[in-house]
């Protein structure tokens, strides 16, 4: 039997049945059924936030610290628990469920530590017997909007600085994950937040999301999702002249030269095109080899897709999990058939798989042939789809690898320091990988990207601060 989950409104759960979600691995499993809220909660949401930020804002470093230590202690206590409900929710596998959960204790964690840290400055004045003191000061009421590829790790990346620098919160998780949504918030909850702190709406982005744009008591908004969303997010914020962030898509390259190290390589190329399912913004979808290498890279890589266990999410042994539902693995399949239509040549996979369970299995796909002017090198597929693209040398690679309207991540495949280097410098992302796989961060360092990836200041880390706080200077006449 399932457990109808509600939505938190002011302290109370609150709303009626209105929406299940399925196991992407089996569509005949019910995860669980979760209440939809309407704009009118959205509302309700968004007053009562407003109502806690003055208490919040002036609550001091000990009363955040506990919540959040405590929070990161449930989480890492449960972790095994919570992984598998993300896995069995959004497809991933449980290896990386639990990682990933274990990763958003990690940053509660951080985020816990930081609330013992914030300092400010004081310097004289120019005018003699004048102070000047500057401070950081939450913004206030911030949204919180969240896609369904990482149910957990994104909103404890937007949820525990939020709280940490005194704002107070209303969290619209993606429809797809509610049950990781649920779960942080029923933890946060039960740690100890005041009433109206943390509000969580589920619902649809059309309704909940919209309201929360519409709303002149959101002070900023945090957003991951997709470039379109993204858009709107920046259009209404700029109405309402609020703060707002926005991570979204990427087309991320991974070069490899003729000097890289293949096993190197093809463990890059298959981590961060293929792992998650390709569901990751981070992902590397433009594979960029070097003529002297391009043929060894892509048979070795070829030959590795062909023993990846591709399964269900549930079962130890899988390797990678189903596609997250039926729109996107239409999506995936659509994109198969345009880069064929655009002449790319499909070296391996992109077929539906049968498994033992109904379930959105595809098998990882790779195009050999193609040219950085196709659409499928220059569109987020957002799925186990990768292209390679032949380039003559390591100037046409970088030339290569920045020509796209992303900046998220890129990587670099090479055993020379000079290339290395270079590629470090020049390559227009927010974060460069060299011998690593794009996708895979720490969670103590900036996170985001450049162009079209990528708005407002970085999330994570101490950079963090930049957006949940805004910062005052107080002029103080001592006589
Ligand atoms: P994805 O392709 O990752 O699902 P979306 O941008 O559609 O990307 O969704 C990301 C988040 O944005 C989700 O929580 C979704 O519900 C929300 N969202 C969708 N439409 C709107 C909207 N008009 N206003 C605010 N949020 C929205």
């Amino acid at each position: 039997m399932t457990v109808l989950r509600k939505n938190l409104i002011d302290g109370e759960w609150l709303g009626e049945a209105g929406s299940r979600n399925i196991n992407p691995s089996n569509t005949n499993d019910v995860v669980g059924e979760y209440a939809s809220a309407g704009p009118e909660e959205a509302k309700q949401a968004i007053a009562a936030a407003k109502a806690a930020f003055p208490a919040w804002s002036r609550s001091g470093p000990l009363a955040r610290h506990a919540v959040l230590k405590k929070t990161s202690d449930e989480i890492m206590a449960r972790k095994d628990e919570i992984g598998r409900s993300l896995a069995r929710e959004e497809g991933k596998t449980l290896a990386e469920g639990v990682g990933e959960t274990i990763r958003a204790a990690q940053l509660f964690d951080f985020f816990a530590g930081e609330t013992l840290r914030l300092s400010g400055e004081m310097v004289p004045s120019v005018r003699p017997g004048v102070g000047v003191e500057m401070t950081r000061e939450g913004v206030g009421v911030v949204g919180i909007i969240t896609p369904w590829n990482f149910p957990i790790a994104i909103p404890a990346w937007k949820i525990a600085p939020a709280l940490a620098y005194g704002n107070t919160i209303v969290f619209k998780p993606a429809e797809l994950v509610p049950e990781s949504a649920w779960t942080i918030v029923d933890i946060l909850h039960r740690a100890g937040l005041p009433k109206g702190v943390l509000n969580l709406v589920m619902g649809k982005g059309s309704v909940v999301g919209q309201a929360m744009l519409d709303s002149p008591d959101v002070n900023a908004i945090s957003f991951t999702g997709s470039v379109g969303t993204g858009k709107r997010v920046a259009a209404a914020s700029v109405e309402h002249m609020r703060k707002f962030q926005l991570e979204m898509g990427g087309k991320n390259p991974l070069v490899v030269l003729d000097d890289a190290d293949l096993g190197t390589a093809v463990d890059c190329a298959v981590n961060g095109a293929y792992f998650s399912t390709g569901q990751r913004c981070t992902a590397s979808s433009r594979l960029i080899v070097t003529e002297g290498i391009h043929d060894r890279f892509v048979d070795a890589v070829k030959e590795r897709l062909d023993k990846l266990v591709i399964g269900d999410a549930l079962d130890a042994k899988t390797q990678i999990g189903p596609v997250v539902d039926q729109t996107q693995l239409k999506q995936d399949e659509d994109y198969i058939a345009i880069g064929r239509q655009e002449g790319a040549e499909l070296a391996f996979g992109g077929d539906r798989l049968e498994r033992g369970t109904p379930g959105f299995y595809l098998q990882p796909a790779l195009f050999v042939g193609s040219s950085n002017a196709m659409r499928i090198s220059r569109e987020e597929i957002f799925g186990p789809v990768a292209n390679v693209i032949r380039v003559k040398d390591y100037d046409e690679a970088l030339t290569v690898a920045n020509d796209t309207p992303f900046g998220l991540t890129s990587g670099i495949c090479t055993t020379s320091l000079k290339h290395a280097t270079h590629f470090r410098r020049n390559s227009e992302a927010g974060m460069v990988m060299v011998n690593l796989p794009t996708a895979g961060v720490d969670f103590h360092v900036p996170f985001g990207g450049r162009k079209g990836s990528s708005y407002g200041p970085r999330e994570q880390g101490r950079y963090a601060m930049e957006f949940y706080t805004t910062v005052k200077t107080a002029y103080t006449f001592a006589g």
